[in-house]
């Protein structure tokens, strides 16, 4: 099973990500996870990323794009997986077509979070408070004016990629207001419907 979940921040496409580990055996690779790896072990690719990811714009698309085609080739992503915040833009998406159909693969599903804007700076600061009260340090880019940055990121670059997997037809839209479980269980049925 090979997926992608598309959504603002915020939209709880990690949450949902871990569910679907669990049920398929598939990895999740999170673009931005590997890119917040690198910056904090200080590699050569880290030092490229840190100070675009600080103030919330995107990464260079060949940079990401490579990072990811090294990751798919991993033992562990042969049985699928789940892209969660890749791709971002539209050159990415490309990428990632050519990517697959160099291997001969395909996309199952792309699954969309659709998410109101307004609730999602409540969320993030509600992610943040949970966060703190654990002790753990917060997200620099989660600051509310680099998430400010990272939405309008999301509308400009990334909402396109929804209409260029509608016409694909791979398209699932899913409410991601309604609560985890509910969301859960929608995600699951738009699979069912994907196979
Ligand atoms: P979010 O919580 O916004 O979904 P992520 O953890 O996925 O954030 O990503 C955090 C940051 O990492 C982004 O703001 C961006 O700078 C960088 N990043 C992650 N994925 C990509 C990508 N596919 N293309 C470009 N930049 C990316």
């Amino acid at each position: 099973m090979r997926l992608i979940l598309l959504g603002p921040p915020g939209a709880g496409k990690g949450t949902q990500a871990q569910r679907l580990v669990r049920k398929y055996g598939i990895v999740q690779l999170s673009t931005g996870d590997m890119l917040r790896a690198a910056v904090k072990a200080g590699t050569p690719v880290g030092r490229r990323v840190k100070d675009i990811m600080e103030t919330g714009k995107l990464c260079p698309d060949d940079l990401v794009v490579d990072i990811v085609a090294d990751r798919i080739e991993q033992p562990d992503a042969g049985k699928g997986f789940i892209l969660d915040g890749f791709p971002r833009t539209t050159a990415q998406a490309q990428a990632l077509d050519r990517m697959l159909a160099e291997r001969g693969l395909k996309l199952d599903a792309v699954i969309e979070l659709n998410v109101d804007p307004a609730v999602l700076c409540d969320r993030i600061a509600s992610r943040n408070a949970q966060a703190k009260a654990r002790g753990e340090a917060l997200r620099s880019d989660d600051d509310p004016e680099i998430l400010k940055r990272r939405l309008e990121a999301y509308w400009n670059q990334t909402v396109p990629l929804i209409d260029y997997y509608r016409s694909r037809r791979v398209l699932k839209t899913v409410d991601g207001m309604a609560p985890i479980e509910t969301v859960a269980n929608a995600v699951e049925d738009a699979l069912d419907g994907a196979r």
